[in-house]
């Protein structure tokens, strides 16, 4: 099995203990791991640990109602997906994160501290503080605010953790080890959580936090509730510049995974890096570690993305193989490639993209650049009455093939740049081409009209 392990800058790996001269070693680990959280060399979540039976209270901040209650951070379980509000716990949307309290009933030899987060986007990446107390000092408070200093009222810092990528939302499953290079990390009975928000413009940048493991030196061995009888399947392989890392993971599917090997992985590697050509723009750099993943709990939707993943729907993918799974793949890397949730978090006045535009792009390199042969973007008599510039997927991909035919072979270039730092305008359009998008989208269906001979209906076209 092979796991990326993406050991960031952000992240303090060592913290010197004055009195032992041990160090404090945290090990980050983000990817895809199934639904077993299995992202090695941070354990698997386990539900026999000391947090267990612990006491979770929560010192300061305001739980999401949408969320789970904190006792979904010490069941042992884990969230089957990446947006499972209700077996997370995490703070309140629009507020700046808080404190949790974990009092593990007695002096513990803590050898491990685990924590699991899971989200597709933003709230995926952790970014703590740990404390930790025997709780014996003089002036120990077991529940200090945010405004008061733990170190101030007998807490020791154990570790400052920020899995925050430099590039990207950072979506995906997150775990983070905290050990010591030198045997248990302390005697502590309380531990402290001094938790952040990871986006300070979105308002939605609590952690989903899915599990917190505190390993007890002198405990059990660790046991996981997850399925070990379904083992990972993960493909992993590189694009053929060796810029970019791609891992296929089948675990869900196992019946798809030498389809997914053999027809699907020569498509990631060709263009995926052909895409993030086509569409650049000043200071992007596209993600380098893409994760697609069979799913089976994607109801209608065939295929989609995420930050810096694709989901594949199990069943649809099965009736599909010989039709439009590899292209849905395409669609959804251009997705990945546009990045425009990137807008959000550089420029706070940005403009939201229509949606017409979003996915005109994608279906735009997918029908007429991927897979002309197939002609899944025509404009024929059947469907040119409902032919709008803006009626989104496949149409709005045959008005820009048009305009890159007729107007400007950049534009698709172009207004991508604009859209993903969220300053798309429809004034563009006019800047660049001299008419108003409206005027093209008249201009385009008429094209058609002529084409298809509107006006003699026997002349049906292709
Ligand atoms: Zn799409």
């Amino acid at each position: 099995m092979n796991i990326r392990h993406l050991f960031y800058a952000g992240v303090s790996t060592v913290f010197l203990t004055a009195s032992t001269q041990a160090a404090i070693k945290v090990t980050p680990v983000q990817g895809d791991g199934g639904p077993g959280f299995s992202l090695k060399p941070v354990p698997t979540p386990a539900n026999n640990d000391a947090a267990t039976s612990a006491t979770f209270t929560l010192v300061d901040g305001t739980r999401d109602p949408n969320g789970g209650s904190l006792d979904v951070l010490h069941d042992g379980r884990v969230p089957s997906g990446e947006d499972e509000p209700a077996a997370n716990f995490f703070f309140r949307s629009g507020t700046d994160g808080g404190r949790i309290q974990i009092d593990l009933g007695t002096a513990t030899s803590v050898k491990q501290v685990n924590s699991y987060s899971w989200h597709g986007g933003t709230r995926g990446p952790q970014v703590y503080r740990l404390f930790a107390s025997d709780g014996s000092g003089d002036g120990f408070q077991a529940t200090p605010k945010k405004d008061t200093d733990p170190m101030s009222c007998g807490w020791k810092l154990v570790a400052s953790v920020d899995t925050r990528p430099k590039e990207g939302d950072g979506g995906g499953q997150h775990a983070v080890s905290i050990s010591d290079t030198d045997g248990p990390i302390g005697k502590f009975h309380y531990l402290l959580l001094d938790i952040a928000k990871t986006e300070p413009r979105d308002a939605f940048g609590n952690t989903f936090y899915s599990e917190i493991d505190v390993i007890d030196a002198d405990g059990p061995a660790p046991t996981s509730n997850s399925v070990s009888d379904s083992k990972p399947i993960l493909k992993t392989f590189e694009a053929a510049n060796g810029q970019y890392q791609f891992t296929i993971n089948a675990t869900a599917a196992p019946d798809l995974a030498e389809w997914a090997e053999t027809e699907l992985r020569p498509v990631v590697q060709e263009w995926y890096p052909k895409i993030v050509a086509m569409l650049p723009s000043e200071g992007f750099r596209a993600a380098t570690n893409v994760t697609l993943r069979f799913r089976n709990d994607m109801g209608g939707i065939p295929a989609s993305a995420s930050g810096a993943g694709v989901n594949m729907n199990s069943q649809w993918f099965r009736k599909e193989l010989k039709r439009e799974a590899r292209g849905s793949v395409v669609h959804e890397l251009v997705h990945v490639v546009q990045s425009y949730g990137r807008a959000r978090r550089t420029n706070p006045d940005a403009i939201r993209t229509p949606g017409w535009l979003t996915e005109g792009i994608p279906d735009y390199i997918r029908w007429f650049l991927y897979e002309p042969q197939t002609k899944g973007a025509e404009i024929t008599k059947r469907n040119l009455a409902n032919a709008r510039y803006d009626a989104s997927y496949r149409v709005s991909g045959n008005f820009l093939d048009w305009l890159v035919r007729t107007h400007d072979k950049d534009i698709v270039r172009k207004i991508n740049a604009a859209a993903r730092e969220g300053n798309y305008s429809e004034k563009l359009w006019k800047d660049w081409t001299g008419k108003t998008v409206q005027e093209l989208g008249v201009d385009w269906k008429k094209t058609h009209e002529q084409r298809l001979g509107a006006d003699k209906p026997s002349a049906e076209a292709k």
